[in-house]
């Protein structure tokens, strides 16, 4: 039976959260909890700005607020609005699209849409938790509407590859990323930046995995097998992920942050807790990412 976790409900939030002062007040906490450092001159001593929350820099008058270079730097709507679509993107199990968004919270579909990017810029892997143990690697294509398109053609579909971290009977840990192709520079970039050197990797005989025997020590390759049954925990983790992209309605140049998004969740369904606590602390230590970056 599926042991259950103690989650943040609504109700918590609009508990801690009733008004734009209180979400304020965290983000200052959040912003601050090491104490205050002129960001321009390293002065550690500041007074009030000219508005609440606001500090100023006793020595060179810098202003600054809590969301200043971070991922609410600029936020044009009521920052309560701003802390509802990061609790929804981080609770809720598939996620949220911004028509329900927008809906919900009475801004337009496209302010939703462009801050829940920015949202989803938060959960990019930190490659702090490399996948350790048991992993396999595979490469699958993505998106575009062309269904039984086989092998490593790709038409107008992405290339991802993929990786997770077994464990007992199930996956606990998985990663993805789009790549052009197959090369052993670009596998072997995310194999690095995501599975620990020593873990018992597993590939398919494609040759591009090869030279990677030198970073992966453990690394063996063995055939896909009929429908790829020597790869069934991965392949199932992959069919999950493409059923829920299927109604997300994304843009295929967006597909690396809707993959960013669904892993960050599933490498969280142990702590819901405080997945959203995580995630509004990884918003505020992210570089701040102009609408315009997000748009190009
Ligand atoms: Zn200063």
């Amino acid at each position: 039976m599926e042991k259950r976790f103690e989650s943040f409900t609504i109700f918590d939030f609009q508990e801690q959260f009733p008004d734009d002062k209180s979400c304020m007040d965290y983000l200052s906490n959040i912003k601050w909890a090491d104490g205050y450092v002129c960001p321009k001159c390293g002065n550690t001593k500041f007074c009030k700005g000219d508005k609440e929350h606001i500090r100023q820099c006793t020595k060179c008058n810098y202003l600054e607020s809590p969301t200043s270079s971070t991922l609410f730097h600029k936020v044009k709507f009521p920052l309560l609005k701003a802390f509802y679509i990061v609790y929804y993107v981080s609770t809720n199990k598939k996620g949220i699209s911004s028509t329900e968004l927008s809906r919900k919270l009475g801004l337009r579909q496209k302010t939703c849409w462009l801050f829940k990017q920015k949202v989803m810029h938060g959960m990019k892997s930190s490659g702090n938790n490399k996948i350790q143990g048991k992993a396999e690697v595979d490469e699958s294509l993505v998106g575009g509407q062309e269904e039984g398109v086989v092998g490593r053609k790709k038409g107008k579909k992405k290339l991802v590859v993929f990786a997770i971290e077994k464990k007992g009977r199930g996956v606990s840990r998985f990663y993805g990323k789009v790549i052009e192709k197959s090369s052993a520079i670009e596998l072997g970039d995310f194999m690095k930046a995501n599975i620990a050197p020593d873990a018992m990797v597993k590939t398919d005989e494609w040759t591009g995995y090869k030279p990677l025997k030198k970073d992966f020590i453990n690394l063996i390759q063995i055939p896909s097998g009929k429908k790829g049954e020597n790869f069934s925990e991965l392949h199932r983790v992959i069919m999950g992920f493409k059923g829920w992209l299927r109604g997300m309605h994304h843009h295929a140049n967006h597909l690396q942050a809707y993959i960013n998004e669904y892993t960050y969740r599933f490498n969280r369904n142990f702590m819901k807790a405080n997945i959203f606590d995580n995630l509004l602390n990884r918003m505020m230590n992210a570089k701040p990412c102009p609408y315009k970056m997000i748009i190009c």
